[in-house]
């Protein structure tokens, strides 16, 4: 089901849930300028690319939480630049790195990314904030525009990222969540890569992995 959330600051959220394994690929608008990012690119990312289209949006860029094929499956059908962490680099081109070899169908993405680093970077007008949570992979990153904060599979309502793949790590997962994420302000709103959103305070408070 797709979602809008309420302005923030003159920029408009609109949250898709895609393809295969329920994706949410978050579209990031300016209301008055248009311009445009995307939070992940999964498969069924051609909804969200004419959703842009239809409204006359801007897209400057794809930035990538992290390298696992559900969230990059959808990058071999766009132009658009996209941004990766480099620990993570080498997963767009090697199907055992991103798991789509588990499921048979093999996917190496043809373009190369730009990279990046922590701190903030400018997409565009969006000034994001990048903080490097490792875990579910080694290149996971967790965006911060504002008081939104998208976590990608680091973090989800009351619950954590898988660590049962190749280099995963359930103790750093634990040591990003907690000194990265659960140190900001409770107010910040959580936006995971999968199932529903939530609040720092919210998993502070009631998630299993920290009470
Ligand atoms: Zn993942």
């Amino acid at each position: 089901m797709d979602e809008e959330i309420a302005d923030m600051d003159k920029i408009r959220m609109k949250i898709f849930s895609l393809g295969d394994y329920s994706v949410n690929c978050y579209l990031l608008f300016y209301r008055d300028s248009k311009e445009a990012i995307i939070i992940d690119a999964p498969g069924g990312i051609e909804k969200v690319l004419k959703f842009a289209n239809d409204n006359d949006l801007k897209l400057s860029a794809f930035v990538l939480t992290h390298g696992h094929f559900d969230h990059i499956c959808g990058l071999n059908s766009s132009t658009l630049p996209f941004y990766i962490y480099p620990e993570d680099e080498q997963f767009l081109y090697n199907p055992k790195l991103n798991l789509s070899s588990l499921v048979g169908k093999p996917l190496k993405v043809k373009k190369k990314p730009l990279l990046l680093s922590e701190g903030v970077v400018k997409v565009g007008p969006f000034e994001i904030e990048v903080l490097h949570t490792p875990g579910h992979t080694p290149g996971s990153v967790s965006l911060r525009l504002k008081n939104w904060l998208f976590c990608g599979d680091t973090l989800f309502f009351n619950s954590v990222g898988r660590t049962d793949f190749a280099y995963c790590s359930h103790e750093r997962l634990i040591d990003s969540i907690k000194r990265k994420i659960l140190s900001l302000d409770g107010g910040v709103s959580v936006f995971p890569g999968h199932g529903p959103s939530t609040t720092v305070k919210r998993e502070k408070e009631n998630n299993r992995f920290f009470i």
